[in-house]
């Protein structure tokens, strides 16, 4: 019978580009997606972004643009790292899209109608300048625990101490500098810790085959109190206050959908997107008991995808997942994380652009993948030696060995007989199928590919004894030739099947070269027989290894000008002109007092009032001699409160990078001519 599988890799967060940690989750799924339908099965594979939230909204006002415009930009680059990779989404969508608001109403009314929505005052950090409660991550100050200085509101960077931001000392405001003064707010709560949810999670955990034994144990943790009763599991505050880029909660002004409540029924959503395009109902195909529901994620998201996610569609009358396949962190040469928040080391992009072979990481990745959580080391000399040794050296060199006598001698035709020693080597071949069908069905990317190499062994150690290129040269052998060679590509097809669902773009040329429709797995059961292939062109390059080097080398470092300090990043002329310069009078300059370091600048920018300035020039000019000059201002800089005073933009002046070695500090001062009032361009 078909299967019939809906499949989904956990949503990005759209504030930045995929890192390598994305391409390693998607390259896992999309092997086994490939697979599936390569054996016949019904597959439906899709992505979204993640939209909302805080650190959106934010990165979007200062990038200038709505959060939906931001969003839609990083989308737009999307395309480039999933059609380089060969990754097969069916469908690519937002949890911004209409779909995500309805749904994902839909299913809270449905959890406040069976009882299950609380709601709760708490008080929390709250920044008066900006006028917003403070995420967690928007708060610094110095660690309850060691003092560091400027950490966030939940961790400490130089201890590990975990604690809440309220027990910061001198917390600030990450977005104003302000002291965020504590602000008590109505807060709605999925209640997590009702028996109803703990009975229905318990079961649902717990059944056998649905997730992981590691993942189960680190369930059971979450699950388990302590001895004064603390810890199992809590009520989750799904809400957040206005100003917040999310869903608002209906019958709830001015609240909105905390992001992790919205962002996987981005699943749902994406499906159903994808169905609206099929003209296909989405309702009947989610209520088919047959349907199987499986997510590929990262470990750091565990909690989020076996507890919230199937209680919410549980207890909102929906199908739950059959599985949540977990995988761990790729890390690079066994150093840096490539977790969701961080992502250097591997660049996907640069990977591509230096014209590496996007199917050498997917089968290097393969090769490193199991169905545990654990972590994958990128290690490139490994990477050199299974891409070159292993993919090139035993497989591909198969094909490029029998292909030319082939051609030259046979026109391309196949013989049918292939010799006794021939056809069980095709047998043995033939025989693994089920085996290497059962480790890509399991996740066991790995073995799957340990097992095709062996094979690939096999078929190395026939064409070494029957050694084509004697036959070639030997009087009246030329039907043993052809049965020799016409092995060793019905091998190299077999081998072709069984990997490709890692190399389908190589597989899609394989089948041009034999002449072949595209192959199923099924495939494996059938010879070809008689057939004749087309002309060999290369299939695979070795990697060379400075391609490498190249890949984990450093941007190249922005010229050092002197002064001692580097260049800023390239901006474009879009940037530039976001700071609006003016020529400014400067009317009147005064001592600040309490300060040793600032001047009072009153400012004429030839607006019709005069601006009241800070300058930290104390050190260079004596006011009189700044009085009656004229000098550039940032005038759009957002007013700044001061100790002293509100100041109203910023005098330009020049420096050196360390002031306190190389001190001076030198006011600028337009040609003659310029009046106050123009702009700077
Ligand atoms: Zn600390």
């Amino acid at each position: 019978m078909t299967r019939k599988l809906f499949v989904t890799t956990a949503l990005p967060y759209a504030n930045a580009n995929f890192h390598i940690g994305h391409i390693m989750e998607y390259t896992q799924a999309d092997i086994w997606v490939r697979f599936q339908r390569m054996r016949g099965q019904e597959v439906h594979f899709v992505g979204a972004d993640d939209a909302h939230g805080a650190p959106i909204m934010i990165a979007a006002e200062k990038a200038g643009k709505t959060p939906q415009q931001f969003v839609a930009d990083i989308a737009a680059g999307r395309k480039t790292y999933l059609d380089g990779f060969h990754i097969s989404f069916d469908n690519w969508h937002s949890t911004d899209g209409p779909e995500n608001h309805e749904l994902s109403k839909e299913i809270y009314k449905a959890l406040r109608a069976n009882e299950l929505i609380s709601v709760k005052t708490i008080e929390q950090f709250f920044d008066p300048e900006k006028s917003m409660f403070l995420p967690d991550r928007f708060i610094k100050g110095e660690c309850p625990k060691c003092g560091a200085k400027d950490q966030y509101g939940d961790s400490c960077e130089v201890c590990g101490a975990v604690y809440t931001p309220t027990e910061l000392k001198n917390p600030f405001s990450v977005l104003t500098g302000a002291t965020p003064v504590m602000k008590s707010s109505e807060h709605y709560f999925f209640k997590l810790s009702d028996p109803r949810c703990i009975e229905f999670l318990e079961q649902w955990t717990q059944t056998p085959g649905r997730l992981q034994s590691e993942v189960l144990n680190k369930i059971k943790e979450w699950f388990t109190k302590d001895d004064e009763g603390k810890g199992g599991l809590g009520d989750w505050d799904i809400s957040r206050d206005a100003p917040y880029f999310g869903i608002e909660i209906p019958d709830a002004p001015g609240k909105y959908f905390y992001v992790w409540l919205d962002a996987p029924i981005g699943y749902l959503a994406s499906l159903k997107n994808y169905f609206g395009k099929l003209g296909r109902d989405f309702d009947a195909f989610m209520a088919d008991e047959s349907v199987e529901q499986i997510h590929f994620i990262g470990k750091d998201i565990t909690y989020f995808h076996t507890l919230f996610w199937p209680a919410m569609l549980h207890f909102s009358g929906r199908k739950t997942p059959n599985h949540v396949y977990v995988h761990g962190f790729l890390t690079v040469n066994n150093g840096e994380k490539m977790s969701k928040s961080r992502g250097t080391g591997l660049d996907p992009l640069k990977y591509l652009s230096l014209g590496l072979n996007a199917e050498w990481l997917r089968y290097y990745l393969a090769a490193k993948l199991n169905a545990k959580v654990e972590d994958v080391d990128f290690n490139p000399e490994d990477f050199v030696a299974r891409v070159n040794s292993d993919l090139v050296g035993k497989y591909i060199n198969i094909a490029s060995r029998a292909a030319g006598f082939l051609a030259k001698r046979f026109d391309g035709r196949l013989s049918a007989d292939l010799g006794v020693e021939g056809r069980a080597l095709l047998d043995t071949l033939r025989a693994h199928a089920d085996t290497i069908a059962e480790l890509y069905e399991e996740r066991e990317l790995g073995k799957a590919l340990r097992e095709i190499m062996l094979l690939a062994d096999k078929v190395n150690e026939y064409v070494d004894q029957n050694k084509p290129w004697e036959l070639a040269k030997k009087e009246g052998a030329d039907a043993v030739l052809q049965d020799v060679c016409s092995v060793c590509i019905e091998a190299f097809r077999l081998l072709t099947i069984y990997l490709k669902p890692v190399l389908p773009a190589l597989a899609a040329k394989v089948e041009t070269f034999l002449k072949v429709e595209p192959m199923q797995f099924a495939d494996s059961a059938r010879a070809l027989g008689a057939h004749q292939i087309g002309v060999y062109e290369h299939l695979m390059q070795r990697v060379d290894p400075k391609l490498l080097e190249a890949l984990f080398e450093p941007p190249a470092a922005p010229k050092v000008v002197p002064g001692g300090e580097d260049l800023a990043p390239e901006i474009k002329i879009d940037d530039f002109t976001k700071v609006d310069l003016r020529i400014a009078k400067i009317v009147k300059a005064e001592h600040v007092e309490g300060s040793d370091k600032l001047l009072r600048l009153t400012l004429d920018v030839g607006e019709g009032r005069l601006r009241n300035v800070f300058s930290g020039i104390k050190s260079a000019y004596k006011p009189e001699d700044l009085e009656g000059k004229l000098t550039v201002m940032v005038a759009n800089l957002a007013p700044r409160k001061m100790k002293f005073g509100i100041s109203e933009g910023m005098v330009l002046a020049a420096s050196h990078a360390d002031e306190k070695t190389n001190p001076g500090i030198f006011v600028l001062e337009p040609f003659p001519g310029a009046q106050p009032g123009m702009r700077v361009r």
